[in-house]
């Protein structure tokens, strides 16, 4: 592909914001290989439909905790009972490549990414309001009151990070957030910095540098 590294994107949101829904309307508008999600490693059980090498790499507890020791994770966290990780080798390759790479990751992941990589974007996704994500919650499945009610405090204890976060969209409108996250997107892929490496042939004839 181009010469042009690739953006890192953090995207976190609380459990019924709505995240994967956006992420997956926006790879459908590119579908040209310019942007991928990082496809993470967990001990966490498949989910009924859950691909292994898809949605997740699943793995042993004993195969994370090897990885971790050897420093196989750009970054991983604990979030709640299982253990979430990032290939490093992935993101690195995939970036170098020129691939725009989004990370789908909680507040402890970003801010171990902030610390290794500062020029990261990080995006946080909020519902509009805790009734519309209860509502949200409910329609999912038939969980009980008590399930929801867990889910809802998960949430609230993610969306305590938002101020962690550079951009945030409040996912009110579907089709209005797509365009919000794209336009987040587009606008890194515009930096003179990236410009200038991407269309340095163009300005050597323009200017006639
Ligand atoms: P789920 O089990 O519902 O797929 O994900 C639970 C939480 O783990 C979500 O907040 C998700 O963003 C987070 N998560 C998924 N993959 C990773 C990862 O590689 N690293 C970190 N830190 N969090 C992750």
């Amino acid at each position: 592909m181009s010469n042009v590294s690739g953006n890192l994107f953090v995207i976190a949101a609380p459990s019924g914001a709505g995240k994967s829904s956006l992420i997956k309307a926006l790879l459908e508008r590119h579908q040209d290989g310019s942007m991928e999600v990082s496809v993470s490693t967990t001990t966490r059980r498949p989910r009924p439909g859950e691909v292994d090498g898809v949605h997740y790499h699943f793995v042993s507890e004993e195969t994370f905790l090897k990885q971790v020791d050897q420093g196989e994770f750009y970054e991983w966290a604990k979030v709640f009972d299982h253990y979430y990780g990032t290939s490093r080798t992935v993101i690195e390759k995939t970036l170098a490549n020129g691939t725009d790479v989004f990370l789908d990751i909680d507040w402890q992941g970003t801010r171990q990414v902030k610390a290794a990589y500062p020029g990261v974007h990080t995006i946080f996704i909020l519902p509009p309001s805790n009734d519309e994500l209860e509502r949200r919650l409910r329609t999912r499945g038939q969980d009980s009151d008590e399930v929801i009610a867990k889910r809802m405090a998960k949430a609230q204890h993610e969306m305590s990070h938002y101020a962690e976060f550079s951009y945030l969209i409040v996912n009110e409108n579907f089709d209005a957030s797509v365009n919000n996250l794209e336009h987040i997107v587009m606008c890194q892929r515009m930096r003179r910095s990236k410009q200038q490496i991407r269309y340095r042939e163009v300005l050597q004839n323009l200017l006639h540098e």
